[in-house]
């Protein structure tokens, strides 16, 4: 039997509306798994993923689909109180106290998006692992280490990477190796490309300016302040 299409017929989709775009509305989302939510014109191309990563004994799972802009806010104000460990590009934890606003805001962004403006507002981007390479105890961490070479995932990854350098997958990993002065590398979060790419053209500065000056954020000040240069660093792809 042969494996579903994994480029899908090519989609016409609907630009989203600033609140879907921003995580404030979930009214673009289909449920995948219980919990789980993907954009709906994503889901068939997800399923046919997972469908084709069964022939390699791997069980795609979903970690993170859509993550709403609430969600995205308390993780952010958490880790500006002091309340979730903030760590450096190594892992290692940092005082964000004795941090100016300035240095806070780019020591969260290195692992934490900017709320509004996480790729997975859009129901276009999953975090995904293997659970056939585990076992059902395992405790998933979603660090670089189980994806590399050793790591449990690394089967997972290189058949990933196989895959998206074929053509032959609508995905694609946004984050595949660190950027120097940007996001830290994630080989676990894949990307729809027909939706992100719609998307990314579609979150302006202007957008984010407009959001955060209307939101109760820690550091907002800072944010607004420096808005440009996270928004190359940290945005943009
Ligand atoms: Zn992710």
């Amino acid at each position: 039997m042969s494996s579903p299409p994994l480029k899908p017929v090519p989609l016409k989709i609907a630009p989203l509306t600033i609140a879907q775009l921003t995580g404030q509305s979930q009214s673009h989302l289909q449920e995948v798994f219980p919990g789980h939510f993907l954009h709906r014109d994503v889901v068939a191309a997800y399923l046919a993923l997972v469908e084709r990563s069964a022939e390699e004994g791997i069980v795609l799972r979903m970690a993170s689909g859509f993550r709403s802009f609430d969600r995205q806010l308390a993780i952010w104000n958490a880790k500006a109180r002091g309340e979730r460990p903030v760590v450096d590009s190594e892992g290692k934890p940092l005082a964000i106290a004795t941090l100016s606003e300035r240095e806070q805001v780019f020591a969260i962004l290195r692992w934490s998006a900017l709320p509004g403006a996480s790729r997975h507002h859009w129901g276009s981007d999953v975090d995904i692992w293997d659970s056939a390479a585990v076992g059902d105890d395992y405790q998933l961490q979603l660090t670089p280490d189980e994806y590399a070479s050793g790591g449990p995932f690394e089967h997972c990854s290189h058949w990933l990477d196989a895959l998206i350098n074929s053509g032959h997958a609508a995905f694609f990993c946004p984050y595949k190796g660190a950027k120097k002065e940007g996001v830290a590398a994630e080989p676990w979060h894949l990307s729809f490309r027909p939706l992100a790419t719609v998307c990314e053209r579609a979150l302006t500065p202007a957008v984010l300016r407009k959001l955060i000056e209307n939101t109760d954020i820690c550091l907002q000040s800072a944010i607004l302040e420096n808005l440009d240069e996270i928004y190359s660093r940290f945005i943009r792809l």
